[in-house]
Parts: C-alpha cells; sequence; structure tokens
C-alpha cells in the first residue's frame, strides 16, 4: 500500500528534500497535495512530474495561470488558492501524512487542521509549535494526529527517546535526565563580536553545514533558531527548560542527544542533511533509503562540543526567558519574524534583530493563549510593536 503524501510548502528547501525522498521511494509513497506560495513556476513542474490530486497557490490569479498551463499539457489537477485551501487540503481525506514545511506563522492553522485531522504529522515549521504549544498539542491528541518532529534536533531526539514521551512511560525529570540540543553555531560563531553591526543577509545565509531557506538561515546565525527548537523540544517532549540544554558542536554530526538516569547518553549521528530525517518519519518505524553518503567516521575523525555563547547570541537567551513566561513565545516569535524580514530587506541590521525581539518582549504583551484566535491576536499585535520599532532602527 502507498502512502497518501500532502507536503506544504513543496517550493521550499524541506519540500525539496521531501520530493527527493518520495522520488527515490516510489513504490512506498504517492503525492495527493502540494502547496506553494508564490513559485507557481516550480509547482507547474512538479505538478507534470509528481501529479498531485490537488494544489494550492496563495491567489485566483495564480490558480487561473496555473490552470491554463496544466490544462495545456494535459495535466488534471484540481487547483485551489488560498488559507482556507490550504486547510481543507491538509485535513483531506486523501493523504494519510502531512509535511509541514511551510516558513513561519503563516503554517500554523494548516498544520494544526492537519493535527485536528488525525494525520500523521511531519513537523518542519517549528514557528506553529513555539506559537501554540500547549494548544497544538492538545489538537494533535484529541484529533488522534501522530506527530513525528522533522527538524533534524527533534527527530534525533526522538530517536534516542524509549519512546515518545508524554505519551510513555519514562519522562523527561524521571528517568530521562536531559535533552542535549546540538547547535552548530551558524556562520558567525567566531566572528569578532564587533563586526556583527556590518552583517549582510548574504553572509548571514551563508550556513557552514546546512542548505535552508533564508529565514531559517538568519535564525541560525542569530541562534535564534536554537532558541525556537528549545521551546519546540520543551512542547514535544515535555520536558521542563532546565533539562534542555545546548551544546555548540560546529560539524553537525551529532544531531541531538538523551542522558538518562544510569549515566547512558544516546546520540543520533549521520551527515548533515534533510532527507534522513524526513525519511525516518515518512517510513516510521520502518527504514528506507534516503539517497544520502553513510556517516565515514575516520574521515570526519573529531567531533568538537562546547558551551553556547549567551553574550554573543542574545537571542538564545531571548527564547529561554520567554519560555519562562507564558505566552511569550508566540510574542517572541512574532517579532523575530518581522525583525527577520527587515534584516533580509536590509532595512535593520543584523544585530537589531536581538534589539527589536527583546524590547517587544519587555513590552509586556504576553498573556497565556487560551484559544487559536487568542494566539492570532497576540501574534498580530507584536507584529504590530516590532514594525514600529523596525521604522523606528531604520531611520
Ligand atoms: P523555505 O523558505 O525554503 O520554504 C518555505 C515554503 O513555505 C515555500 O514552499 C513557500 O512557498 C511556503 N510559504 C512561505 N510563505 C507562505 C505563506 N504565507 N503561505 C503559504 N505558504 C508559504 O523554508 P524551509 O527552509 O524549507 O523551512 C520551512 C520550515 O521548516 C521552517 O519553519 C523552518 O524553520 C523549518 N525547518 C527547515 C529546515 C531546513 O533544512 N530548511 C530544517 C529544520 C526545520
Ligand atoms: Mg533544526
Amino acid at each position: 500500500m502507498t502512502r497518501g503524501i500532502t507536503l506544504l510548502g513543496a517550493t521550499g528547501s524541506v519540500g525539496a528534500s521531501t520530493l527527493e525522498v518520495v522520488r527515490a521511494n516510489p513504490e512506498r509513497f504517492r503525492i495527493h497535495g502540494l502547496t506553494a506560495h508564490t513559485q507557481v513556476e516550480k509547482l507547474f513542474e512538479l505538478c507534470w512530474e509528481f501529479r498531485p490530486d490537488v494544489v494550492v497557490v496563495a491567489t485566483a490569479e495564480d490558480a487561473k495561470g496555473l490552470f491554463d498551463r496544466l490544462r495545456d499539457a494535459g495535466v488534471f489537477t484540481q487547483i485551489e488558492y488560498g488559507a482556507h485551501a490550504l486547510e481543507e487540503t491538509a485535513a483531506s481525506r486523501g493523504a494519510d501524512v502531512v509535511v509541514a514545511a511551510i516558513v513561519g506563522a503563516a503554517g500554523l492553522a494548516p498544520t494544526l487542521a492537519a493535527a485536528r485531522a488525525g494525520k500523521r504529522v511531519l513537523l518542519a515549521n517549528k514557528e506553529a509549535l513555539v506559537m501554540s504549544g500547549r494548544l497544538f498539542m492538545q489538537a494533535a491528541r484529541e484529533g488522534g494526529a501522530e506527530l513525528l518532529p522533522i527538524d533534524s534536533e527533534h527527530n534525533a531526539i526522538f530517536q534516542c527517546m524509549p519512546r515518545i514521551v508524554g505519551h510513555g512511560k519514562l519522562r523527561v525529570g524521571e528517568g530521562v535526565e536531559r535533552i542535549l540540543l546540538t547547535a552548530s553555531g551558524g556562520p558567525f560563531r567566531q566572528r569578532d563580536p564587533a563586526t556583527l553591526d556590518s552583517v549582510t543577509p548574504a553572509e548571514a545565509c551563508a550556513h557552514p553545514n546546512w542548505s535552508m531557506g533564508r529565514k531559517i538561515s538568519v535564525d541560525s546565525a542569530t541562534m535564534m533558531n536554537k532558541g525556537l527548537e528549545v521551546i519546540e523540544a520543551h512542547w514535544l517532549f515535555d520536558a521542563p527548560a532546565e533539562r534542555i540544554e545546548v551544546v555548540v558542536h560546529p560539524q553537525s554530526i551529532v544531531h541531538s542527544l538523551v542522558s538518562y538516569a544510569d549515566g547512558s547518553v544516546l546520540a543520533q549521528l549521520g551527515n548533515p542533511d534533510m532527507r534522513t530525517p524526513i525519511a525516518h518519519a515518512l517510513a516510521y518505524p520502518e527504514r528506507i533509503g534516503a539517497g544520502v553518503r553513510q556517516l565515514n567516521l575516520t574521515v570526519i575523525a573529531r567531533l568538537d562540543f562546547e558551551p553556547p555563547d549567551f553574550k554573543r547570541f542574545p537571542c538564545l537567551k531571548l527564547a529561554y526567558d520567554a519560555l519562562a513566561q507564558g505566552g511569550a513565545a508566540a510574542v517572541l516569535n512574532a517579532a523575530n519574524e518581522i525583525a527577520v524580514e527587515a534584516f533580509l530587506q536590509g532595512r535593520i541590521r543584523f544585530t537589531g534583530i536581538a534589539r527589536i525581539v527583546s524590547a517587544v518582549l519587555d513590552a509586556g504583551l504576553a498573556v497565556q493563549p487560551d484559544s487559536l484566535e487568542h494566539v492570532l491576536q497576540l501574534d498580530k499585535t507584536a507584529r504590530a510593536a516590532a514594525q514600529i520599532l523596525v521604522a523606528a532602527e531604520a531611520r
């Protein structure tokens, strides 16, 4: 039996890695749905290759353009557009698996819809979980969804856990001592902090080990990505913040570790390639080929570890602070999305990202959200506050 897959964010970096795993395993998987935001040409090519049942684009105009081209090419795919269609497609009965690979807050509603519909959800979109943690986990439980992380660190942790913590017997704090979340340290781990003011978007996006979308690349450079991942791990593994430790590991070979009360430490290793966690989660509990080179330890020869530098990377500290404060993670995420976008547009300096996120957190907007509407309201308010600060920095 083949598994039907809906891929939210098909034209992105995680989307591309997912499609490579599907290509390598055609007898196991078929594509039910694909979604894209602006890259309609790329989506057309994917329709030609994968013949999905349904695709979703952003606007009616894009849908019409794609419809004409597919009709001329003799490809019959249902074409939808807009936010509501994203949610409907994520929950549609045609797919067993939904890969949540839209970047940022835009991914929240469709990912939540997939969770409510009881899908196997492969979670790449960490922002959704950061924004809505408790509500999202509750929706997944109530919907009977199977939540499998494909963020490489969380996939590693999942593999090193005896079973899904929170649903099984061993819990963090009771048998599981700590989660050790590895971080590469990004492109600026050793750069003179005095020069961080003049960093360009191209430099920030040049990650030493991973090729990723621009937003997560900037997050890796500020280490906000690791902060978001601490929050992600908190929710996925039901782990208190003080038991989630960040360890800088520049080679990105050890993708994370779990330490146990008896002194055992389990780690997952592999070449840095998103196809590994994606293949693991697509086939789980089986194992399939992912097209990834096998790890050669004697070639790698050494693995280094060091503590994170909270002074150089204030965003990491801000994320821990936000986690300690109910509702602040949604504020942190919203402010960060606005600040990163402004940095990528050349409107603010690299160091302005942390300043803006810190100031928005200090504005006292955070309240524990009790509904999705509440989360979205908080997100909107924090974005507006961040925009004002961007304008002030840009002057
Ligand atoms: P990307 O920028 O390469 O791709 C983003 C995708 O989201 C694209 O398909 C785009 O069309 C879609 N999208 C963007 N804005 C949208 C909107 N408003 N509405 C609907 N769709 C929209 O990003 P990426 O690097 O593939 O990352 C995707 C997610 O996965 C992020 O949340 C990121 O944190 C997470 N992630 C990525 C990696 C990686 O290696 N790239 C690793 C771990 C986690
Ligand atoms: Mg990661």
